[in-house]
């Protein structure tokens, strides 16, 4: 159904891959981020689609609606937010900044909570993950485990008790080919609470050596840049399971494939990721 129209990392479905050479440091990787997205802006092919899905060309105009450009600044993006969706974003942050225990603005203690999900994924509780898993070896259990873990350290367990609340199918992981968008880039949500997450983009290595930039953070595995795709899809998950009326159809969300500012502000504040790449930090 095209009105269930899924929400995917990333809008590229070609896998730029940048020349750099080796021993670019780590600080480079904000310039690399900022120079991927000009490349995607320059690249960028209209994402409206007349008629098709929720998301087309005839969202309603407010000011400054449709003023929506990739790549703007926050300080920028952030005055396209009505004060009534603000206000309903704000309050919502601070009821997950209470359960989770820290503040985004806090660093030290994000880099902490994606170390104890690492950690949690790979203890046998957790699913025992592999660093460099094989698409074909995850099991859903493993999925779900892994899922629950970002959920859990990052929404401090609000976003499950909101589903549970709402009598909305549990958020669950799939790990294939989405039926509605077998080109979709890494991963996508469904209206049904479903991530789809696309295996076939899953059996490059990420490692040490070939570490792959996933929204600004620097990941060194390929169960890292994993976890932190499940994130920017809680952020989507988010929305739509306390926001209804703002995914359905807010000029401030629905613009660029639904990575409008709202999007933008709350994937900030939760995952601490910014802007909408992943992007190889070295062409091995
Ligand atoms: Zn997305």
């Amino acid at each position: 159904m095209d009105s269930n129209k899924r929400r995917h990392v990333g809008h590229r479905r070609d896998n730029t891959v940048l020349p750099l050479a080796a021993g670019v440091a780590v600080v480079a990787a904000s310039c690399l981020t900022l120079f991927v997205k000009a490349l995607l802006k320059r690249n960028s092919k209209p994402t409206q689609k007349q008629g098709k899905g929720r998301e087309g060309g005839s969202a309603p105009k407010s000011p400054g609606a449709g003023a929506y450009v990739r790549g703007m600044r926050e300080r920028e993006y952030v005055r396209l937010i009505p004060d009534v969706e603000m206000l309903s974003l704000q309050s919502l942050l601070r009821r997950i900044q209470k359960a989770r225990g820290w503040q985004f603005r806090d660093d030290a203690a994000r880099d902490q909570a994606w170390a104890r999900v690492l950690a949690t994924a790979q203890s046998a509780a957790g699913g025992a993950w592999p660093l460099d898993f094989t698409p074909n070896d995850v099991t859903p259990e493993q999925l779900q485990a892994l899922c629950d873990a970002v959920e859990a350290e990052f929404l401090g367990g609000l976003l499950a008790e909101q589903v549970r609340r709402a009598g909305r199918p549990r958020i669950r992981v799939v790990l294939g080919v989405d039926p509605r968008d077998p080109y979709s880039w890494l991963s996508g949500l469904h209206e049904d609470n479903t991530i789809f997450v696309n295996s076939n983009r899953w059996r490059e290595e990420v490692s040490q050596d070939n570490p792959l930039v996933f929204e600004g953070a620097l990941c060194r595995s390929k169960l890292e840049a994993l976890a932190h795709t499940l994130g920017h899809e809680l952020t989507h998950a988010v929305v739509l399971n306390f926001f209804p009326a703002m995914d359905a159809s807010s000029p401030a969300y629905t613009p660029d494939d639904k990575h409008g500012p709202v999007f933008m502000w709350l994937n900030r504040r939760l995952f601490g990721h910014v802007g909408h790449a992943s992007k190889r930090l070295f062409n091995t």
